[in-house]
């Protein structure tokens, strides 16, 4: 099953050229074609299949600076307040409102252990604190298990990934972008040693730049292009119940349940940071990568061994622009959820909270995350190819990051003054000798 997503009206045609071409309308490509198109860039976001389809439909909607990876943080910072004036900014309900997060300590230890990070938040003034056992029941009403603290931040907001994107879309839109569904970008054609127009599955669009928001799909395109991405995907698991009253407003996780208040009165639900990995062809290509993140994360992650390995083996790693591509052949990757993590969030949740004990499930689904070794996004140039920007490794908390993203891509590709500092984004992070590593609490 996947989220039902707001619905964004586009043409068929491809414009003429356009100075930008972005690939993929998730919450990033959407985003990134607001920015641009409000500086008066002329923009075309190809899509192929619908806006928000994927990853930026499925998640939670958290919107968070707690607990973050301190190089994210600047970037978090412009981002929630970009979000805090989306619904003004778009003229649509993007289903953002400042709720507040909080993290829940088992004991005293584990909060000792989340305090850690609060370094980070006095660095950049943010409002987290830690929190004892009576504050955390009071600001969650139904709690009935007792836990000895949290971290709490009050600043912290969430979205409806099912309305964000597409109405950030629309607004990029109206705003003079170009956008086409049902469009998948093959390649990139170059002249003179830089990007000269792309090719998509309806036909060629000339431009300048190309702004890769591929979400999981980013480093099969990447490979295509000679561009070597170390991308991989993990699933996360997700339902919503039934409207459900009297539960709490403030979203919050801990033990094996996370949760956010859904506009429509009911709860999503899944396990913060339990992921399950199928092992595929590049879990072995990249397992040298990687091998920091999973020594920090191991006893969070579920190994399977089964189909998608042969699946990932047969699909077409390398095309030619005339031919049809995987990125045709899967409009909309819709993976099915794990029921193991499910069935966990489910009993942990109502452990917790008993009102959840009867609440009705009124619908699961699976969504694919891009991740990236050291566990922070790539919004970079690529050096080899001139006019080609990547925006993509969100590794699983781009949603609330997804504005600012956005318009850190846009200042890139337009030049001038960039949002924040992209520094720590740059692709040559993993062959510069930096050797990146993930932080140690970030999630
Ligand atoms: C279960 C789950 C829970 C999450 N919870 C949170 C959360 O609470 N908070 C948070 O901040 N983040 C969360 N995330 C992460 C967040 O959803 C993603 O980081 C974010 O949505 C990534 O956005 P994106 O635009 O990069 O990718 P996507 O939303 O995946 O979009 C990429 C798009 O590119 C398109 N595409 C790919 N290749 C091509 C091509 N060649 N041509 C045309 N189109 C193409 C795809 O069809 C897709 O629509 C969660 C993710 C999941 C799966």
């Amino acid at each position: 099953m996947a989220p039902r997503v707001d619905s964004v009206a586009s043409g068929d045609a491809l414009p003429e050229r356009a100075d930008v071409v972005i690939v993929g309308g998730g919450i990033i490509g959407a985003s990134a074609a607001l920015f641009l198109a409000q500086k008066g860039v002329s923009v075309a976001l190809c899509e192929k299949g619908h806006i928000a389809g994927e990853q930026s439909s499925r998640n939670w909607g958290w919107c968070r600076k707690m607990v973050r990876d301190p190089r994210e943080l600047p970037l978090i910072i412009e981002s929630l307040r970009l979000w805090e004036r989306m619904n003004e900014t778009v003229e649509a309900e993007t289903g953002f409102r400042t709720c507040g997060i909080m993290y829940l300590a088992d004991s005293a230890a584990d909060l000792a252990q989340l305090e850690t990070w609060l370094d980070h938040a006095r660095e950049y003034q943010l409002d987290t604190h830690a929190i004892g056992a009576a504050e955390v029941a009071e600001r969650l009403p139904g709690l009935t298990k007792k836990w000895a603290g949290a971290l709490y931040t009050p600043s912290d907001g969430k979205g409806e990934p099912e309305l964000a994107a597409p109405a950030i879309a629309a607004a990029a839109q109206r705003a003079g972008a170009a956008l086409v569904q049902h469009c998948a970008v093959r390649g990139i054609e170059t002249a003179a040693g830089r990007v000269a127009g792309v090719v998509t599955e309806k036909g060629r669009i000339p431009c300048d730049a190309v702004v890769l928001a591929g979400g999981s799909w980013s480093r099969l395109f990447c490979g295509n292009l000679g561009v070597e991405l170390p991308q991989l995907k993990v699933l996360g698991s997700v339902m919503r119940t039934e409207r459900l009253d009297g539960g709490p407003e403030v979203s919050a996780s801990g033990g094996r349940f996370g949760y956010r208040k859904r506009m429509d009165g009911g709860y999503t639900i899944s396990t913060l940071g339990v992921r399950t990995i199928d092992i595929v062809p590049d879990s072995f290509r990249l397992a040298p990568e990687y091998l920091p993140a999973v020594r920090i994360h191991w006893r969070k992650l579920r190994f399977r061994f089964g189909a998608k390995f042969a699946e990932e083996w047969r699909m077409k790693r390398r095309w030619s622009l005339d031919e049809p591509t995987p990125f045709e052949a899967v409009r909309t990757l819709d993976p099915e959820p794990d029921p193991v993590i499910l069935d966990r969030a489910r009993d942990s949740i109502a452990e917790s909270f008993p009102i959840f004990r009867n609440a009705r499930i009124a619908e699961t689904w699976g969504g694919m995350m891009d991740v990236m070794p050291d566990a922070i996004p790539v919004i970079s140039a690529v050096d080899a190819l001139p006019g080609f920007f990547i925006a993509t490794g969100f590794s699983g908390h781009g949603f609330g990051i997804g504005p600012g993203a956005g318009r850190l891509v846009a200042d890139m590709v337009a030049g001038g003054p960039t949002i924040v500092d992209p520094t720590p984004f740059r692709l040559s992070r993993f062959t510069d000798g930096s050797n990146p590593r993930p932080h140690p609490m970030a999630s």
